[in-house]
């Protein structure tokens, strides 16, 4: 198989950028899409304005003249023929290109027209004759030193050199079906669309093989798990765990109480388990996550339990610590930022057995991470893990029992497909005495408002959450608030009584957990912090949270963040200040239901946040998007499961389609 570093051009340094653009494969080059198309209409120069851009096709009709200017810069002059006459064209420091533009050949130039010089002064010239009028320009995402140029040139020479070799993931009965170009040819289109026609057949096909790719991963998954003989067979007793639950400082919710009953039998079941449990912020999920490893631990097996953020990982490890002090339980926490020599005595005691449940991130899916019996494994925030992960995760030792747990409302129809390999539970109540946040809009003009509010609840030795969007300021022009800049401002305003500190991204994790155990301990009274408290992290005595620039957030997003308070047996306040959007931010006052919330964020955004690309690891497609292709991906779910059950059984490729999902993450 080729590389990309055979791809004619690409030498060291353009691999280097190309890496960084998450780009390492044939296969990422060929698929890094244009993200938008710039038509180039061809421009009438009698109509055009002053200072508009023209685009003309012409023939070069004189040899360029070069003219070398101090400091390297150069500038060639010639006529060009056109259709509507000759007219002067002039480019600067394109001295580079004097061999290739001949008399004779057709060009397109773009550029500034001088009407009463008759000259266009160029910004570009493109080699291609251009037959069609309007031609579309593939526009791509770059990165510092990659052009959109450079990026289209090694695309083109990477399908032409390694273009049949490119895995064409749909089966030959669908391609015959729909009447499909092959991927080369589709490829090739969707990089040089000759018409916008073309451009949409092309694009549907690449859409279809991506969907389907996805929806046959989603039902193999859900077969293997049907298979009866896969799972691991527990024999837990209820009254056992009837017993452990009564340990538990709080009466269960009948939500979580029919939860653990499901995850119960599924455990004692031969099948496998593959629940999605689903609960708003704050339900409770957690407890119930726990309540499963305990039942894990009486058989006699390991369970890892995975967060989407450190923060996340440290606080579960602490609190299951402190529910499980009574048991002689060995619970151990590990995440990308612990120590070498630790992360191997873990890894050894994971592999020997000794660890009987371990918390961590990501880095607990590494390949290097063995484990002597793995029963179980908890994803907390499932949404940020995507199909490849649920894969890989399933791969791993003894096939576990796996248990997702998400505070994102999916609408239920979007959930029966994508998370259309699990089962679910859902948590609808709250616990008991929660109340509802107060949540209010204020203007950037209101911050003394704001102030005295915080200011009243600080007096009431209760603490609060600040949020805004960016760490630093970037630059001085920057509309946004930045955690430093409010850190500033909150010392000069509370410093003299109050202990203010920041948590952001950007920080060391060993510094971050600092801080966070600080507030959680009661030390710092105000906690500023960009998104990172968004996922799950838990303290009850804040209860007041001011959210900055909160127009910029998505509504689930701000959902979230607000799930962070009203934790407590208090009333809990947010206060969401914006100066813009308010219409949408007014839903945050009305409505406390996560679902409604994103439904009403799906209506007034389109996407919404929840099909953002950020939040949701499994809806992020390089060129389908759930929303607007869902006909495609229903077809493509309908066609994925005829293929997987259809009766010869393993072709050469449900092998490549099975196999992909071990390679990428
Ligand atoms: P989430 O579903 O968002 O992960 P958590 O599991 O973090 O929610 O629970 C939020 C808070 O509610 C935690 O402090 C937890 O201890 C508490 N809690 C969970 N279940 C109950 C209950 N049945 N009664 C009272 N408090 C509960
Ligand atoms: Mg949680």
């Amino acid at each position: 198989m080729a590389i990309l570093n055979d791809v004619k051009g690409i030498g060291p340094k353009s691999l280097g950028l190309l890496n960084k653009m998450g780009i390492q494969t044939i296969d990422e080059l060929v698929m890094h899409y244009p993200f938008r198309y710039e038509y180039l209409i061809r421009s009438n120069l009698m109509e055009i304005d002053e200072d508009e851009k023209v685009i003309i096709d012409g023939k070069i009709e004189s040899i360029p003249i070069l003219m070398r200017f101090k400091a390297g810069l150069n500038k060639m002059n010639f006529r060009l023929v056109t259709n509507q006459g000759v007219v002067g064209v002039s480019i600067f420091n394109r001295a580079f290109m004097k061999n290739v533009l001949q008399v004779g050949i057709t060009v397109t130039v773009i550029g500034k027209y001088d009407r009463k010089k008759n000259v266009i002064t160029a910004s570009e010239i493109k080699m291609e004759s251009l037959s069609n009028k309007a031609k579309i320009e593939p526009i791509y995402h770059v990165t510092k030193g990659i052009t959109n140029k450079n990026i289209s040139t090694y695309i083109n020479m990477a399908l032409l050199m390694y273009g049949k070799e490119i895995t064409d993931y749909i089966p030959n009965v669908y391609i015959e079906k729909y009447n499909f170009s092959n991927k080369r040819t589709a490829l090739n289109i969707v990089h040089n669309p000759p018409t916008d026609e073309k451009l949409n057949e092309a694009r549907y096909r690449l859409k279809y093989e991506e969907l389907f790719t996805f929806m046959f991963k989603i039902n193999y998954l859900k077969k293997q798990n049907k298979n009866e003989n896969i799972g691991m067979e527990r024999k837990v007793s209820r009254e056992k765990v009837l017993e452990f639950i009564q340990t538990i400082p709080f009466d269960l919710t009948s939500d979580q109480m029919r939860a653990v009953d499901e995850i119960l039998d599924d455990l004692n079941s031969k099948g496998r388990m593959n629940r999605l449990l689903q609960g708003d912020v704050g339900s409770g999920k957690t407890i119930v996550s726990f309540i499963a490893m305990y039942i894990n631990y009486l058989s006699g097996m390991q369970s890892a339990l995975m967060a989407p953020t450190e923060i996340l990982a440290i606080q579960h490890f602490h609190n299951l610590r402190d529910l499980l002090k009574e048991f002689n339980i060995h619970i151990a926490l590990l995440t990308g930022s612990t120590l070498k020599k630790e992360k191997m005595e873990i890894y050894k005691e994971l592999k020997s057995g000794s660890i009987d449940i371990v918390v961590g991130t990501h880095a607990l899916i590494q390949d290097d991470v063995v484990y002597q019996n793995l029963g179980l494994v908890i994803t907390d925030e499932q949404h940020r893990f995507g199909v490849n992960q649920r894969a890989n995760l399933q791969n791993k030792g003894v096939k576990p029992d796996i248990l997702y747990m998400s505070a994102t409302p999916i609408p239920r129809t979007y959930a029966l497909t994508i998370y259309g390999d699990m089962d679910t539970s859902i948590i609808k109540e709250k616990p008991k005495g929660r109340k509802k946040v107060v949540t209010c809009i204020k203007n950037s003009n209101e911050i003394k408002d704001v102030l005295q509010m915080m200011l009243d609840e600080l007096k009431k030795h209760h603490q609060v959450y600040v949020i805004a969007p960016l760490v630093e300021d970037l630059n001085d022009s920057s509309e946004l608030t930045s955690v430093c800049d409010l850190r500033d401002k909150m010392k000069l305003a509370f410093g003299e009584y109050y202990n203010i500190d920041i948590v952001h991204g950007k920080m060391a994790s060993k510094a971050k957990e600092l801080i966070m155990q600080e507030f959680v301990q009661g030390k710092i009274q105000i906690l500023i912090s960009t998104t990172v408290v968004e996922v799950g992290v838990d303290v009850a005595n804040a209860n007041m949270m001011v959210i900055f620039d909160a127009n910029r957030f998505g509504l689930s997003t701000l959902h979230q963040l607000r799930g962070r308070v009203g934790r407590g047996s208090t009333e809990s306040k947010c206060v969401l200040i914006s100066d813009m959007d308010t219409k949408r931010l007014e839903v945050m006052e009305r409505e406390d239901d996560g679902f409604k919330i994103s439904e009403a964020d799906f209506k007034l955004r389109g996407h919404g946040d929840l099909f953002g690309t950020k939040q949701s690891g499994d809806m992020t497609f390089k060129i389908a998007n759930i929303k607007d292709d869902y006909d495609i991906l229903l077809q493509a779910k309908k066609d994925s499961e005829e293929y997987l059950n259809c009766n010869n059984n393993v072709d050469e490729l449900k092998l490549k389609l099975i196999n992909s999902m071990n390679s990428s993450s």
